[in-house]
């Protein structure tokens, strides 16, 4: 049994005004890969260091099982960590580098060399293990430093941005290769990036963070489909999904949204989707639209003339495979990233850009400077109040 259990997890370093965590709570199941996702400096390291007993724990527990762990010396919980930085000794072996665990435990020679091999074979270093890291390419180092981690069997795996360093194309390698290994060897693993993808593409589960707080733990498809807040929307999808002040009406019994002069029926499916529409007075509220859940209506004849909109395009960008059309909406654009100062408050955060991105099928004619009628997949709309941000999820 190997859960991780984090019960009020809460940190606050001497002399910092604010806490760096505050009570995380995260059932981590037996062989599961969960990654801890937010925007730098969130706390994802300072999590997984309370958890690793590298920092100490200043409010919660940490269990590993059944038991709390929070006094145990690092060495003492049966975790192993990798790091962004491999720290591998320079002057030994390959072969040395992923055996020095096993030697620091006195474990026997035939053992350690036998438990080298199998590990060499699972991360494809045979060829390497007589080299020294310093010779080897960033992404063999970086299989060296989990073959070090890996080696001691441990209970747990700590991952904290293990290839970052590494350049984008062998970073999408490492990141399949990492995910196959750890259901390979089944070890409940916690893995810490902030790259959005890198944790939708690895992840049973991913728990976004922000501030030092939690703000969903969930599936990779149910955080992108069901996003709790205006935050976790335009954090998790790249582009981002577009947010819009907007607001509610009633007309002939049936539910609208109104953005700047045009409006879109809310479907029954949507409304099934957010219940909390329901009893949601008339007025503001925030709209989410995802850029996959607009086209060029010309490409869709068939859909419904009153699930459009009608907007110039501003901009055009080429991908190939589609085509991103940044279009101009007469509405209000919510931003709720921490890419801006402080953006506590959703007020604060509205610019009157109305921009839109949508994207295109390859097919679509349209070039910037022209007007476009957009078809919108309504039945995919998202809604957030207006003033918290909070998905209208619940019928309250
Ligand atoms: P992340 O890994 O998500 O980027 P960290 O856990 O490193 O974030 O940091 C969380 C917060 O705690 C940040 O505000 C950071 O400045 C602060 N912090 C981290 N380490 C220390 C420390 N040793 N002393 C004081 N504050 C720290
Ligand atoms: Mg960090």
């Amino acid at each position: 049994m190997s859960t991780v259990t984090l019960k009020n997890l809460s940190k606050r370093y001497e002399d910092a005004d604010s806490v760096a965590l505050q009570d995380l709570n995260i059932a981590v199941r037996d062989g599961e890969f969960l990654v801890l996702v937010g925007p730098s400096g969130c706390g994802k390291s300072t999590a997984l260091k309370m958890i690793g007993g590298l920092e100490s724990i200043t409010g919660g527990e940490v269990l590993i099982g059944e038991r709390v762990i929070n006094d145990f010396a690092s060495r003492d919980r049966d975790i192993a960590m990798v790091f962004q930085s491999y720290a591998l000794y320079p002057h030994m072996s390959v072969y040395d580098n992923i055996a020095f665990p096993l030697q620091i435990a006195k474990v026997g020679r035939a053992e350690i060399e036998t438990r080298v091999k199998d590990v060499a074979k699972i991360l494809q270093l045979d060829p390497y293990l007589h080299r020294r890291p310093g010779n080897l390419p960033g992404g063999q180092r970086q299989r060296v430093a989990m073959g070090r981690a890996i080696i001691r069997r441990p209970s747990v795996f700590l991952m904290d941005e293990p290839l970052s360093n590494l350049d984008a194309k062998l970073r999408v390698k490492m990141r399949s290769e990492v995910a196959q290994i750890q259901r390979q060897l089944k070890v409940t693993t916690i893995y810490v990036t902030h790259d959005q993808v890198e944790a939708m593409t690895m992840g049973d589960r991913v728990a976004l963070m922000r501030d030092g707080v939690l703000q969903q733990i969930d599936t990779p498809h149910t955080i992108y489909h069901e996003p709790r807040n205006t935050f976790v929307a335009s954090f998790i999808g790249s582009p981002a999904m577009n947010l819009f002040r907007a607001s509610l009406a009633r007309q002939d019994g049936e539910l609208l949204v109104r953005l700047g002069d045009q409006q879109l029926p809310i479907t029954r499916l949507t409304r099934q989707r957010y219940p909390g529409i329901e009893q949601h007075k008339e007025g503001d509220v925030i709209v989410g639209i995802r850029p996959e859940d607009l086209e060029d209506a010309t490409l869709v004849p068939e859909h419904p003339l009153d699930q459009q909109l009608q907007a110039p395009v501003i901009l055009l960008e080429s991908l190939g495979s589609d085509q991103m059309a940044h279009v101009q909406l007469d509405a209000d654009s919510v931003t709720d990233t921490d890419d801006e100062d402080d953006t506590e408050s959703l007020m604060n955060s509205t610019t009157a850009a109305g921009i839109c991105i949508c994207r295109f099928g390859a097919q679509s004619p349209v070039t910037a400077g022209v007007n476009v009628s957009i078809a919108v997949a309504c039945d995919r709309l998202h809604f957030f109040d207006a003033t918290t941000g909070r998905a209208l999820r619940e019928d309250t």
